[in-house]
């Protein structure tokens, strides 16, 4: 490809609002332009890096016995409503105003289990896996990260259907396995965290995670031993509270300018640990009051799936009047004036020796004793971990780092399949709900992850994977010197005619313009003539990612490109 006739719109500078270092190398390389808030055109350049992720992760879906389908964007929404995700996904669901009826599709659960009720009537169909890359769309409220959060985006979902879990367990592991192969291939550093599955609903998942300071996702890991969980499920080892020796029954004292446990622990000398911070939230419209060690935070996926509903929120001031007669600060787990189910951190349990509001404003009760006074109707795990708590497999300090996700696998289980009524018969011809996975990747996402993790200050660097050309042949001072224009043309047939992926920089901009956009635009080989080398039969090699330079041969330089992509 000539660049002179090549569309690559290279800028010096990214817009001021494009933050992240991929978002602004996508710009400034020329790969992709905003269109609109979290809608991107890809120009031919980045368009030609998508089209290899697209052909990689075909590669490895074709490979586990996927059957690629491409389903319709544009969806009646009565599928959606039957399975209440209009509702679960609320406003991230484009709703079409001048027909009404139909969504657009933010990913393919349901059209999916449509059509396997239609026709996967026996266990002998199974087992399936139906995969597309196709685009989603899904309004992200604010999207800021480029390419990273689309409004608009590609991804390539898979869904396995099963007739045992066991066979839903090998689907799984299939697709585990082909996600390894994906990014490793791409050459992405990345790590897997058990996960919730939030609006999904279903069993057990996995993320794939890449840690990265642009990430809006929060992991804690631990490099020992190779532990990761989302933030919103992940545990570490801690202390208990426990018990200290003490008969003293609670007592009431007035804390008035105590509102917070950091006050409290201030004004009266007292640790965390004696502290039993309340907090009351509204689950599925009943109000539940929950007990947390001193600062420990409480954490609502935790809560969430405790209670399997995602309708939990903060109660409101008002509603803590109401159930308590005291405001926040004051509440506590003795006198409750109505009957509310009340839960505890595990870190508290079986405690005494503890404060806690009185619920009475202004108030608090110490010596209280949870077994001998309270009535805590279950423990739980609800603590969000922190940075350098112990990992509860290793020991060793966990740290939490904020990541991208870029992939999901789950096993849904038989959510869809109930809901839209797709059931098989078994050998002994009885009826079950079909048993399904999802499996879900980021078309952009991939590409933008690349980025974060490859790039220096002159731009991006390609590995051989997802490099849009093999090989950045630049010609310097064709005006100047006929001589390089013309060897410089034939090293370019040469190399097309024997199949590189060649960007020929045949343009009359100065060398140091030619130089900055292909360190910009990062591919990993760049093959310099300048007439001096030239008028020696010479050329020079510079490789991308280290700055190694290297004078050789015209001949030589099949044997360098394959010795690089061997
Ligand atoms: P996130 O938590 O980042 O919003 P998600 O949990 O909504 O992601 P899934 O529904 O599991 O994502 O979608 C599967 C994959 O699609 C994700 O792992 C990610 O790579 C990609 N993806 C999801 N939302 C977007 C988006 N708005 N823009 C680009 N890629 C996305
Ligand atoms: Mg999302």
């Amino acid at each position: 490809m000539k660049q002179s006739k090549y569309f690559i719109p290279t800028l010096k500078e990214a817009p001021s609002d494009a933050l992240i270092p991929s978002h602004i190398l996508m710009l400034r390389a020329g790969l992709v332009r905003q269109l609109a808030s979290g809608i991107f055109s890809f120009l031919p350049l980045g368009y030609k890096i998508k089209k290899k992720v697209i052909e990689i992760l075909r590669r490895e879906m074709d490979a586990i016995g996927g059957q690629e389908f491409l389903l319709p964007a544009l969806n009646p929404i009565d599928i959606w409503e039957q399975t209440g995700r209009v509702e679960a996904m609320g406003d991230v669901m484009f709703h079409i105003k001048n027909r009404e009826g139909l969504v657009l599709a933010p990913t393919h659960e349901e059209i999916i289990t449509y059509h396997a009720r239609q026709h996967v009537k026996s266990y002998r169909d199974m087992p399936q896996i139906w995969y597309q890359i196709q685009n989603k769309f899904r309004n992200e409220p604010r999207p800021k990260s480029g390419v990273l959060r689309g409004r608009q985006f590609t991804m390539k979902d898979s869904y396995s259907l099963d007739a045992t879990f066991e066979g839903l367990n090998e689907s799984y592991e299939f697709h585990r396995t082909a996600y390894q192969k994906i990014f490793d291939s791409i050459g992405l550093k990345y790590f897997i965290v058990s996960a919730s599955s939030g609006a999904m609903g279903g069993r057990q998942s996995e993320e794939f995670m890449v840690e990265s300071d642009s990430g809006e996702d929060t992991c804690a890991v631990c490099d020992d031993c190779g532990y990761a969980a989302n933030f919103e499920i992940a545990t570490s080892d801690v202390e208990p509270v426990g018990r200290i020796q003490s008969d003293d029954h609670y007592e009431e004292f007035a804390t008035p300018n105590a509102k917070t446990i950091n006050e409290l622990i201030v004004q009266f000398n007292l640790t965390e640990d004696q502290c039993a911070k309340s907090v009351v939230y509204i689950v599925d419209s009943a109000p539940v009051l929950i007990f947390m060690r001193g600062n420990d935070e409480m954490n609502e996926t935790k809560l969430q799936s405790i209670f399997k509903t995602n309708q939990v929120r903060p109660a409101e001031a008002d509603e803590l009047v109401k159930y308590f007669g005291a405001s926040t600060g004051s509440l506590g787990p003795i006198n409750i004036p109505t009957k509310i189910k009340v839960i505890a951190d595990l870190r508290l349990k079986d405690a005494n020796g503890l404060v806690s509001g009185a619920n009475k404003d202004g108030y608090h009760f110490k010596n209280i004793d949870f077994i001998r006074d309270c009535n805590i109707n279950e423990y739980h795990d609800l603590r969000t971990v922190s940075a350098g708590e112990k990992c509860s497999k290793c020991g060793s300090a966990l740290r939490v780092v904020k990541a991208i996700e870029l992939g999901h696998i789950f096993k849904l289980g038989t959510k869809y399949s109930e809901a839209l009524g797709a059931h098989f018969l078994d050998a002994a011809g009885a009826e079950h709900p079909i048993i399904m996975g999802s499996y879900g990747i980021g078309v952009e996402r991939i590409i933008a992850c690349y980025i974060e993790q490859n790039y220096d200050d002159h731009g991006i660097i390609w590995k051989k994977a997802l490099t849009p050309f093999q090989v950045h042949l630049i010609g310097l001072n064709f005006t100047k010197s006929p001589e390089t224009a013309e060897v410089s043309e034939r090293i370019y047939k040469r190399l097309t005619d024997a199949g590189w992926e060649v960007l020929f920089d045949d343009r009359t901009d100065s060398p140091g313009i030619k130089f900055n956009d292909a360190d910009l635009i990062g591919i990993p080989v760049q093959i310099i003539c300048g007439p001096k080398n030239i008028s020696q039969g010479k050329v020079e090699v510079k490789i991308r990612h280290n700055n190694e330079r290297s004078t050789v041969d015209e001949a030589e330089i099949e044997l360098i490109l394959s010795e690089f992509y061997k």
